[in-house]
């Protein structure tokens, strides 16, 4: 009996803040989208931001709640404040194609300039919009700050794109679903069909894979048709460029299998032709490959190998923010990611630098650290024996992952680490509003 009561009156609570909530998001926005495009420039050391654009578009797909959480994933973060009483009201991470190519060589040479964009709840009245860039585990620095006043007459008013759309799961209104938007790259208009199969295998490789398929009743997925002249992609090491709905190619900074498309405007065009969470970009071929930025796109091949772990992985990265876990013994171009004196900020690798910050609450008693790896075969493969093992984020040494193997390691994993599978949760809850 009174556990019932306490249920219920829990349950009241829950609805009263939720009510609370959403009265808080009304008294400041709308339920459309202020997209904001912005250029990122510079070279290895330097970071600018510019204004590109602002749009006023139809559909927010994102929670309807004020998001102020301290911590957010990413090496940047935006941050909405209400002008007029100075209240932060919205906030969240991202990362840029831009960051990964300022890692490369040619970044210790010429300047360069990438598109992105950041997406919140279309504003009533006057906000400013500011960039920040991680310098630290918990430190940023700003980059750029703008004043956005709703009523301003140069705000692109964007109707929905007149793209087919098929919506291939449904299962909650979107305020309180994640919502997939699954977008055709490199399918002509006679392969829709085609590509329509391939975006519901792609939905059914994620809802299939644990802790998505436990939450598979909080996901919405649909599959946006836009028309590519040419099929397949652009593949550079072969002088084939196509023309594509999204430009995408693979030898993206010169490494042969990574496919991403620089042109973020148009893909968030197209996306906006529904309410969205998160952008998938499903590319007609069969060669292995693909890539996922946090909270800017994943990007995966419809039929290369292993293509629902890969499908799953990248989708770990875009969704999740998690880090690779992989690493090469004999070393790799992207090992120079990770500074090991710095605590990273994805949530499932450490430096040991804030450990206390990621997974050692969780460690068993008399775990030691760092851990060694089982002598087994298939104590080697174990994706659920918490540690410390070191090997991570591309470095064989200095950088420690949650368990000997995981999805975010290997495409031979059974599943996720106890880590990566809960920060994905996580990202759940927050975007569908649950506790
Ligand atoms: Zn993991």
């Amino acid at each position: 009996m009174i556990n019932k009561r306490l249920i219920s009156i829990s349950a009241l609570l829950i609805c009263f803040f939720s009510l609370v909530e959403a009265q808080g998001f009304s008294n400041f926005f709308t339920d459309q989208s202020c997209r904001v495009d912005l250029t990122f420039a510079g070279n290895h050391s330097s970071t600018e931001v510019f204004l590109d654009k602002v749009h006023r578009e139809s559909f927010w797909g994102g929670p309807k709640r004020l998001l102020t959480e301290d911590f957010v994933a990413g090496d940047f973060r935006f941050q909405v404040i209400d002008s007029a009483s100075n209240k932060l009201i919205y906030r969240d991470g991202f990362n840029t194609l831009f960051r990964e190519w300022q890692t490369t060589s040619e970044a210790t040479r010429i300047n360069r300039s990438f598109e992105n964009t950041v997406l919140f709840p279309f504003p009533l009245a006057t906000v400013e919009l500011r960039i920040d860039k991680r310098t630290g585990y918990d430190k940023w620095e700003q980059l750029m700050s703008v004043f956005i006043n709703p009523g301003d007459l140069l705000i692109r008013q964007r109707p929905a794109p007149r793209v087919p759309v098929k919506v291939i799961r449904m299962s909650a209104e979107p305020h309180l679903a994640v919502d997939v938007a699954i977008i055709a790259e490199g399918y002509t208009k006679k392969e829709m069909k085609l590509f329509y199969r391939e975006a519901a295998r792609l939905a059914s490789y994620l809802c299939s894979h644990e802790p998505f398929m436990s939450y598979a009743n909080k996901f919405n997925f649909y599959a946006i048709a836009a028309p590519s002249d040419d099929p397949d992609v652009s593949r550079p090491e072969e002088h084939r460029w196509k023309n594509t709905a999204l430009g995408s190619h693979y030898y993206t900074f010169y490494s042969p299998r990574y496919l991403t498309s620089p042109e973020h405007y148009r893909i968030r065009d197209i996306a906006s032709a529904v309410p969205y969470d998160a952008i998938y970009i499903l590319a007609n071929t069969d060669e292995y490959g693909g890539g996922g930025i946090y909270n800017f796109y994943a990007l995966t091949s419809a039929r290369g190998r292993t293509a629902r772990e890969v499908t799953v992985h990248e989708f770990g990265h875009s969704f999740a923010g998690l880090a690779d876990e992989y690493f090469y013994e004999q070393g790799d171009v992207l090992d120079g990611t990770y500074s090991t004196s710095e605590e990273p900020w994805e949530p499932n690798i450490t430096t040991m630098v804030r450990f206390d910050t990621k997974w050692l609450a969780a460690l068993p008693d008399g775990t030691e650290i760092p851990t060694a790896l089982p002598e087994d075969e298939e104590g080697l493969k174990s994706t659920s024996k918490l540690g410390v093992y070191e090997g991570a984020g591309y470095k064989s040494k200095g950088i420690y992952r949650p368990t000997p193997d995981c999805r975010m390691k290997t495409n031979a994993a059974d599943s996720f680490c106890p880590v990566c599978s809960e920060a994905v949760k996580q990202r759940i809850l927050m975007l569908t509003q649950s506790e």
